[in-house]
Order: C-alpha cells, then structure tokens, then sequence
C-alpha cells in the first residue's frame, strides 16, 4: 500500500488522519474534556518542556482538533496544520507569530472585508504596518515595496469579494527574493480545487467556516506550514529576521523552535505561544463537524463547480443582468489565471449585476423562493446577498460606489441543489424585477 500522502486527493480526505484500529469507532470520535489525567509530576513536565505532545489541557490541543488539523495539513500538502476558533483568528495568529510593533507586512488589495479590517485597524493599533498593493502588479514593482522591516506577504488564492485570481508563483518569486513568508488565505478556492504550497507559498490559512465546512454548522479556521521556509534568514543588517522562530525562547527555558520542530516550527510555535497567550482554540465538537465536511469536500466541490458554471452561463445571457463577474467564465479579467491555478474550476462564488439599482436588487431578493437570503458564502444551500440594502447599507451611494458596491451588485454563492433548479428561480426572480 502507498502512505497516505501518496493516494489521492479523493482517499485523503475520506481516510487521511483518523484510522480506526480494530474494534474503535469508524467515525472521528469526538474528545470532550478540557483535562488529561496523567500518573506523576515528570510526565506533565515533559509537556511543558515540548519534549511531549500527547493531550493535556484543551485549549492547547486535543485529539479530534489534531485529527482535524493534521487532515487539512495532509489536503493541503503541508507539514503541519493548527486550528483556530474562527477563520479571522487564523489569519490573526499566522501574523502575530512572526511579527510585532514595528513591522511591516505588504498585502494584496482584494480581500475579505474582515480580514481588511484586522490589517487595517486592529494590526495598524498594535503597532504593525500592513500596506495594501495591486496584486496585479508586476514581479518588478512588488519588489520595489519591500522595506527593511517587513515581514510577510499576504493574499487570497479567489478574492472575496472581488473574485480575482492571486498570481501565486509570481507572489513566491517575490516572497523569496525579499526573504520573506507567502501567506496564501485559501479560503474559497479549497484544496480540493487549488493547493497555494504546490505552487510555492509558505502559510497557507483557511476560515473552515465556508467550504471546508460546508452546510453551515461550524465557525473554524486553520493555518497550514508548508514546511518550505528557512526561518534562519538574516535581515539585512545580519540579525535574524525571525528570532521568535530561529533564537531561543525565554518563555520555554531557551528552546529554539525552528531548531527543533524543523518542518512543523511555524505550526507548533501557533500552538505553543500564540494558541497559549491568545486562547483563540477551536473546539473538539466544532472540528468534529468540520471533519466531518472535509470527507465530503472533493464531491461538493465538483458539483459546486458544475452548478456555478451553469448559473454563471445563465446569468451572463440574462436580459435583465447588466454584468457578471466569475473567473470560471470565459471572457473574465482573471480567466486565464484561473485555468493555471484552478484547472477543475473556479469554486462556485460570483457577482452580478441586476438592471435597475438599489431598487432591483432588494426586489429580486425578496421574489427568490429556493436561494436562500443570507450572510454566507460556501454552502450546500445556494446563499445570496445584496450588500447595497445589507452589509453596506450605512454607506450613502457615492460611498458604496466608492467602495466597489454597484447598486444593483448581488452576491451568489451556488449550492448544491439540481442546477436547472436553482436557475428556474433566479429567472422567475430577475423577471419580476421588471
Ligand atoms: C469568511 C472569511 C474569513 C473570515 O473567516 P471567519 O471564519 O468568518 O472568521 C477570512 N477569509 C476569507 C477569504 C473569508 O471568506
């Protein structure tokens, strides 16, 4: 028989992680206690020493979160996976463990509206300077934005909202000439459609919340370590750029993570300092549900894949939609990147654009009878938002505008239902809005 990491993507996510001896359940059991009862003193301070990682105390790890981390490290062809509480601590905790006051992190425009609040706001309060870029940028010009200081880049495989492609290999030409971490959110894309580390990104994060998920039961996020990174590296005045990874650790008697933990540093330092100090954890039932999804995840993404093209398709020639964007769809600004990093497809997220406004778009939501109304993206159930009435509707029209929020601007996200289905409703709504 081949390891595991050898079969394909279709057996990882059914068999990788959790096997079942004879006589054990068959199903990832779910490990609900906060405490490890263990025999003597010595035991409990080798895990406190790092010199064992067997179960102690919940918040710093579990065996079903364990199960659940090392199954989305195995799909992403990682070292080394931790889970976090939600996919906003994730990105959080990737950040905080390489940098602090005074650093600085170049990232991608097109991302999350959260994650751009934590860069923008509450990073920039903690003292760390995140500066947002065209990500279309040329190699040449990205490289001019590097200063002595910083620490990561950051982008989104599919940016949510803005559907672009992130141009990952030429994101790792630029991380590794500026000796720094690619920190990649695949959030959208999933691995079962894309995998950043094979295209040579470091970090690679997730909010578990959407897709990995998928029916809308768990909030979760995950960092995955590619195991590629030479935490040794010198700044350029010769000290180390990362001595949180690469020097000894006051906090754990002088341990030098990247020293000991090779491949799986970035992981078990989260774990470790950042999981420890900050609490963010995710919890046994949570990665239970999540894992749960996971085995599914090659499936779903197939036929979310094969609805979103054929609902793409529909609205394109629909005489009351005035645009749509979706990278799957020939003719997109990001068609091409897509088939280089997304060959199976393009997930199953896009924006369009209903005739007539604000107006419009309020009035089809309220006509759909199957697509559900709902702040979410990555569902078996077709989700659709209408930010302008919704998420935006604080901003004046000129605001919106300004912030990329078209009015008449719907975001769908296709489900898992019969796709002439989900299509019968959109038409029967998009016709009422007349
Ligand atoms: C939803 C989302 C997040 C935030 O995840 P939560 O689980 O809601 O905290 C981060 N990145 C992307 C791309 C997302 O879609």
């Amino acid at each position: 028989m081949k390891e595991m990491k050898d079969m394909g993507f279709e057996t990882k996510c059914v068999h990788g992680a959790y096997k079942a001896e004879s006589g054990e359940p068959q199903n990832l059991p779910i490990v609900q206690s906060t405490t490890y009862r263990y025999y003597n003193a010595p035991d409990v301070a080798a895990l406190f020493d790092l010199d064992s990682a067997t179960p102690f105390y919940a918040r710093l790890g579990s065996p079903t979160v364990d199960a659940f981390e090392q199954k989305m490290a195995l799909l992403e062809s990682g070292t080394a996976g931790m889970a976090a509480s939600s996919g906003q601590a994730a990105n959080m905790i990737a950040l905080l463990n390489i940098c602090e006051a005074g650093d600085h992190v170049l990232s991608g425009t097109n991302i999350y509206g959260g994650t751009y609040n934590l860069f923008n706001v509450t990073l920039r309060r903690l003292g760390i300077d995140v500066e947002f870029f065209d990500q279309d940028m040329s190699l040449e010009e990205i490289l001019k934005l590097k200063k002595p200081n910083t620490k990561a880049l950051f982008g989104e495989t599919l940016g949510n909202p803005a559907l672009s492609i992130l141009d990952i290999e030429k994101f790792a030409k630029a991380a590794n000439e500026m000796g720094v971490p690619l920190i990649v959110d695949n959030t959208l894309a999933t691995p079962a459609l894309c995998r950043p580390i094979e295209f040579g990104a470091h970090i690679v994060t997730h909010s578990t919340t959407k897709f990995a998920d998928g029916h809308g039961t768990s909030v979760g996020g995950c960092v995955i370590e590619g195991g590629n990174f030479d935490w040794n590296v010198k700044d350029e005045e010769g000290n180390l750029r990362y001595p949180g990874m690469a020097a000894p650790d006051e906090s754990y008697h002088g341990l030098n993570f990247y020293e000991k933990f090779g491949q799986a540093a970035f992981c078990t330092r989260l774990k470790t300092v950042m999981i420890r100090d900050l609490g963010c954890t995710m919890s046994p039932m949570n990665a239970y549900l999540t894992h749960q999804g996971l085995q599914t995840l090659d499936v779903r993404m197939e036929r979310h894949v094969k609805n979103a093209e054929a609902v793409a398709k529909f609205l394109k020639n629909h005489p009351m939609v005035d645009w749509i964007i979706y990278p799957g769809l020939e003719g997109d600004k990001y068609y091409d990147l897509a088939k280089k990093y997304m060959p199976k497809g393009a997930s199953a997220v896009m924006s369009f654009c209903v005739k007539g406004g604000r107006e419009a778009g309020e009035k089809f939501l309220e006509k759909l009878e199957l697509c559900s109304v709902v702040v979410h993206v990555g569902d078996i159930h077709t989700s659709v938002l209408h930010p302008a009435s919704t998420t935006h509707r604080q901003l004046s029209e000129e605001a919106q505008k300004a912030a990329g929020i078209d009015p008449g601007l719907i975001r769908l996200s296709v489900g898992l239902e019969n796709a002439e289905d989900i299509i019968a409703d959109l038409d029967q709504a998009l016709n009422k809005v007349k």
